[in-house]
């Protein structure tokens, strides 16, 4: 590890520490399992300078749950066929208990793309599904912010590999290094002021488009003419900056580009075209689009993954619903870099997105505490899957409907169209 590596490292796990949760005193902290994977081994040097920089912020634990996805692909090929419904459920149970006494939460995403590529899609769609369901009970607290949480990236070679194939090894983990610390804003020269700043941008945006009070969005691009209606009391805001329940500021995405809120969920009509891959539990689904009628996914088309993404969409009720509109300026350095990192976390943030399911509660004035059924009653989509996908490019405009039907531009060749 060189020294400017391992400043670099630092500065990222200060940043991680200080702006995506902003741990306070006395607070303990899990880094724990998202979704079918405990945090990956591989990311033990970023994790470990995590460790201290919470440490010496105040921490009073740090918990890590150690996994390996090599032992998912095992799984995979070695377990019996009828055994796809086992979970371990106190990966889940432990990370509630931190949850409950409102500790810190943190996800690192550090993984091979293409670990599950040509296994059988019965079996993973088995495992996802088996993962989903067990997982609710953490998403029912991350999405309603009960608590300070975040994901952020580690490089793995894997994963490496997969966006710089034609680099040398050796070349690839300093590249994807590089990648997430230009993507982060590490290389800046405060980095912690330069996320200030762009966090004030990101609620100034948001601002706006709540004072406009659109009553529905207007995409089109190549392959995209969809309209989303927007719930009356719909909210925007950017992920750059929620406050938790129990009332601390951070920063639940890094990196995040992105100025989001909440489709109605039965007001989506047309067709719309991803403009980027899909990674759904490390398998790629390619050159898809989504029909709706009714706010509801009537037909699906994809050159590669379409029988996943038929399962996706048919996971439950809400499945086939949106549950987030979010808008990303084509120019983010992200999308900049003009890499495809195959990784959601990353892929989102370089292009303005939609969300089959789960729509965040706090995307409507007046949820607080608000029951299920009157947020289905006001818009509010429900499912046990909340899965990002890309539509944004620099062919896209995008419109806002005012109160009387007149269009106004918010988004012209992928990129903001409307000053503060
Ligand atoms: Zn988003
Ligand atoms: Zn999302």
């Amino acid at each position: 590890m060189s020294t400017e590596f391992a400043q670099k490292l630092q500065t990222y796990a200060d940043l991680i520490v200080k702006v995506g949760l902003n741990i306070q005193p006395g607070q303990r902290l899990v880094l724990g399992n998202i979704m079918n994977f405990g945090v990956n081994i591989q990311t033990a040097p970023l994790v470990r300078e995590i460790a201290k920089a919470a440490y010496k912020v105040g921490a009073r634990f740090v918990n890590v749950m150690w996994g390996d996805e090599e032992l998912q692909l095992i799984r995979l090929q070695h377990a019996p066929r009828d055994s796809f419904a086992e979970y371990p459920t106190w990966q889940v149970s432990g990370t509630v208990e931190y949850l409950e006494r409102e500790d810190a939460l943190l996800g690192i995403v550090g993984n091979d793309p293409d670990l599950l590529k040509g296994q059988d899609p019965e079996l993973v769609g088995m495992m996802q599904q088996t993962a989903t369901g067990y997982f609710q009970p953490i998403l029912s607290y991350t999405s309603r912010m009960a608590v300070n949480w975040s994901v952020a990236a580690a490089a793995v070679p894997s994963w490496a590999a997969k966006v710089f194939p034609d680099l040398a090894p050796e070349e690839q983990m300093s590249s994807l290094w590089e990648a997430i610390f230009a993507a982060c804003r590490v290389n800046q020269a405060d980095p912690i002021a330069a996320w200030q700043e762009h966090i004030d941008q990101l609620v100034a945006r948001g601002d706006y488009l709540n004072h406009k009070r659109y009553t529905a969005l207007n995409y089109r691009a190549p392959g995209t003419d969809l309209t989303v209606g927007l719930p009356t009391a719909h909210r925007w805001q950017g992920s750059g900056r929620v406050t938790s329940e129990n009332g601390i500021a951070f920063t639940p995405n890094m990196p995040t580009e992105e100025v989001f809120s909440l489709p109605h969920k039965e007001q989506t009509e047309g067709v719309v075209t991803a403009s980027k891959p899909l990674d759904y539990g490390g398998t790629l689904i390619e050159d898809f689009s989504l029909t709706f009628a009714g706010g509801r996914v009537v037909q699906v088309a994809a050159r590669k993954g379409e029988a996943l993404l038929r399962k996706l969409v048919e996971s439950d009720e809400g499945a086939g619903r949106l549950g987030e509109v979010a808008l990303v300026p084509h120019s983010s350095p992200i999308a900049h870099s003009a890499l495809l990192f195959y990784n959601t976390l990353f892929d989102e943030n370089a292009a303005s997105h939609l969300a089959l399911g789960q729509a965040y509660k706090l995307s409507l004035v007046g949820s607080e505490g608000m029951a299920d059924d009157e947020f289905a009653a006001a818009g509010g989509n429900q499912s046990m899957i909340h899965v990002d996908f890309m539509i944004g490019s620099a062919a896209m405009a995008v419109d806002g409907v005012t109160d009387d039907g007149a269009l106004e531009p918010i988004m012209r060749s992928g990129e903001w169209a409307f000053d503060l």
